[in-house]
């Protein structure tokens, strides 16, 4: 009872100082310049999202990131060998260090046309929300901190991350914590896509693809052979059958398959890329446990059952690892996130979803994600589009929220 009369009066405390903060004339300052300066940030956001920055491939918005980082006179700007483009605002002290980052890599392979078309205030290119809008709201922070001349007690890296998306693998984000600023990082914010959204639980996952193989032959002459196909489906069948609980929520998915060369050739090879995924450490190893057990055993069941010529075979390829985790509810950011997004009108509550801060999560350092305000629809899709109106909000939130955590 009296740790919950501590936290309310804790949470009151932060929105209180939110709210303060915000009267604050210095802040004002900066809140004004960023709704000033929006337009023009809204014309980055369409340049930047026509320089492609595919999986694998962010180097061309990176370099541009690390000119507009110079330009905006950050200390110290660098690219990791990750491609993670690396600037710092200092503060009065470095600590505490908070990280303020969008990502740079979409999911368009090279060769789409990322050209942005404008109609009123709706914009409309492949990556223009999700993450373009994340880059010019970590820009427009760094531009309204400096027309304003604020200066935060604890200190600022800006970060524009690679491999956030797909396969990607928060490769990113990873080299961050376990490298380039391994041991320095104290807290984490991730600008990701649009609307005003919080997330403080990060979904893990792991992604494996499996190539079954078999000497194949002739479906009649070569019969009595085991199948890859047919050992691939015992496979299937069991993970289908796989008990996960509902809460946290647990999943899995055989999402791809492929294989076989002839509907009369006993297969000489095939593969199924299967995804499985809990905000839940222990969860997330339990289902992957039993993965690797469900297809070692069908490659046995198989063998056992046909025994002509030789065996299948099946090798599991990790090809994703996001670790899971969790920023508590009632943990400092996620009431400060919440008492600054209230004001900026945000009326919903904290969520799950698969970022970059599942890494600092994992690693139990204060993390969330949040959008970049304005509306957004068709994220991943070649439609995808992002509505301007009001989106500097989006910037707002995140400015004050910055400076309410670098203290
Ligand atoms: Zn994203």
């Amino acid at each position: 009872m009296r740790a919950f009369i501590f936290l309310l009066a804790a949470s009151a405390l932060f929105a209180q100082d939110a709210v303060r903060l915000m009267e604050d004339p210095t802040i004002k300052a900066a809140l004004d310049a960023v709704k000033r300066n929006e337009p023009h940030f809204i014309d980055e956001q369409i340049r930047i999202c026509e320089i492609p920055a595919p999986p694998f491939h962010e180097e061309a918005r990176g370099r541009e990131l690390e000119r507009l980082f110079k330009g905006l006179g950050l200390k110290d700007v660098r690219i990791d060998k990750a491609g993670n483009v690396i600037g710092v605002r200092p503060g009065a002290s470095p600590h505490p260090n908070l990280v303020f980052q969008g990502h740079l890599d979409t999911v368009f392979p090279e060769g789409t046309d990322v050209r942005v078309k404008r109609d009123g205030t709706v914009l409309k290119g492949p990556g223009i929300g999700d993450d373009c809008r994340g880059l010019v709201v970590v820009l427009g922070v760094i531009q309204a901190l400096n027309d304003a001349h604020v200066q935060t007690p604890g200190t600022i890296t800006f970060v524009a991350d690679t491999g956030e998306e797909g396969l990607g693998d928060l490769r990113g984000t990873k080299n961050l914590f376990n490298d380039s600023l391994k041991g320095q990082i104290d807290k984490f914010i991730s600008v990701d896509g649009t609307g005003l959204s919080i997330t403080n639980v990060g979904v893990g996952s792991y992604r494996y693809r499996v190539e079954f193989k078999g000497p194949g032959g002739h479906s009649f002459g070569a019969f009595g052979m085991a199948n890859p196909i047919q050992a691939m489906g015992r496979a299937i069948a069991k993970i289908d059958n796989f008990d996960v609980p509902k809460n946290p929520k647990t999943t899995f998915n055989v999402g791809r398959v492929g294989g076989g060369t002839s509907v009369n050739a006993i297969p000489f090879e095939c593969w199924m890329e299967v995804d499985m995924r809990s905000s839940d450490q222990a969860s997330l190893e339990s289902v992957n446990a039993k993965f690797k057990a469900a297809v070692s055993e069908a490659v046995e069941e198989e063998n056992h059952r046909w025994t002509l010529r030789g065996s299948v075979t099946a090798n599991p390829e990790l090809v994703g690892y996001r670790p899971p985790g969790v920023t508590n509810a009632d943990s400092a950011i996620v009431i400060t996130a919440l008492a600054v997004s209230k004001i900026f009108g945000f009326t919903g509550t904290p969520g799950e979803g698969s970022t970059d801060s599942n890494v600092p999560m994992n690693l139990g350092i204060p993390a969330i994600t949040i959008g970049g305000g304005g509306r957004g629809t068709g994220a991943h899709s070649l439609d995808e589009t992002y509505d301007t109106k009001d989106s500097y909000l989006g910037t707002q939130r995140g400015l004050l929220l910055a400076v309410a955590l670098a203290r």
